[in-house]
């Protein structure tokens, strides 16, 4: 018995169809398991009811990360000469910098800089592993021998955090790394370690955790101590208590952010993003590895090619398949 080409079509359209029918329920979309918080994990409680916007820590983050090469950037003239590092946002020479947001006839300050995501954009859609992140501390580390410049990391960080050294012979991603060069040296973070009024707070996440969650819970101006630069330095301060906005940004927001802010109003209106408690990572991975899953993709779309092509040739065979 013969088969004529329309049958042929049909049949493969049909299979196509069929074996993704198949594959249907490995086509349920939804995100991968999200990454988890390693232990002993390090970061940043940053305060922004402590922080008076002096910028000891855009300079000393310049000054303490010399192999990044960060030059100074003078945007704004002071006294009409353009003599100090007067950077707007962070780029290829600023890994941190402090803004100042004006809301209700009041004013915050807000430190931007790479939040060390806890399952990290630039991770996953990095093609050469050039961004990791560091098993024990959590640290998103980016080695510029691997990188091949395609900036793919640049798109998918949701905090704009990594600048593109253009003007290098060979050019480099940049980013803030935690000071991670600092710690076999015994030290941490140099805008932790030199901000004077505690705003800027290094320690391991668990801690500063609880240390956010203890200030939530104080009653507005009822006094108390806290700690400065870093958690387990033993340097402590002393206030009333600040009327907080009642949220850890970075606890859970883009699967939880290993450097967190408390604020005074909402971060929201600080100029940071309106995260879900997904992250990117996990939902565009989870999406991808559905779509591979059993080669459902191949099948899907052989199957719509081999329909589009019946559909556009119909009256083209007309003729010949009336002669079957
Ligand atoms: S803030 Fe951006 S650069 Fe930093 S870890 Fe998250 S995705 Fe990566
Ligand atoms: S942790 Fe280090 S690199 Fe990152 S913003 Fe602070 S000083 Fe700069
Ligand atoms: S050093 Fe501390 S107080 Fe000064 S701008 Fe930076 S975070 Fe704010």
């Amino acid at each position: 018995m013969g088969i004529n080409r329309r049958d042929f079509l049909k049949g493969a359209a049909g299979s196509g169809l069929l074996l993704a029918a198949d594959a249907s329920p490995a086509l349920a979309f939804g995100p991968r398991t999200p990454k988890e918080l390693p232990p002993d994990a390090v970061g940043i409680l940053f305060d922004s009811t402590l922080c008076i916007g002096c910028n000891a820590c855009v300079f000393r983050c310049k000054q303490a990360n010399p192999h990044m090469a960060l030059r100074p950037e003078f945007n704004v003239p002071i006294g009409g000469l353009k003599i100090h590092d007067t950077p707007i946002g962070l780029s290829e020479n600023t890994l941190t910098v402090i803004k100042l947001y004006k809301h209700d006839g009041g004013h915050s300050f807000i430190k931007h800089q790479c939040m060390h995501c806890i399952d990290p954009a630039c991770v996953s859609a990095c093609p050469v592993t050039a961004f990791t992140k560091d098993p024990k501390t959590g640290i998103v580390k980016f080695c510029k021998r691997v990188c091949i410049g395609c900036r793919y990391c640049q798109l998918a960080c949701p905090f704009v955090a990594i600048g593109f050294k253009w003007d290098e012979p060979f050019p480099e991603m940049v980013r803030c790394q935690l000071c991670d060069h600092l710690i076999p040296l015994g030290k941490y973070a140099a805008c932790c370690s030199y901000c004077p009024t505690g705003a800027a707070l290094y320690g391991r996440v668990a801690d500063l955790r609880k240390e956010a969650s203890r200030r939530l819970d104080l009653e507005y101006g009822e006094p108390y101590r806290f700690p400065v630069n870093h958690i387990e330095s033993g340097r402590k301060s002393f206030r009333p208590a600040a009327k907080y906005y009642p949220n850890i940004y970075g606890d859970t927001e883009g699967g939880g952010l290993q450097v967190m802010v408390l604020a005074g109003v909402s971060p929201l209106r600080l100029g940071l993003p309106d995260l879900p408690d997904v992250s990117n990572a996990a939902v565009s991975e989870g999406v991808f590895k559905t779509i591979y899953k059993w080669f459902a993709a191949p099948i899907v779309l052989l199957g719509a090619l081999v329909y589009l092509a019946y559909r556009n040739t119909e009256e083209y065979r007309k003729p010949k398949d009336e002669d079957d």
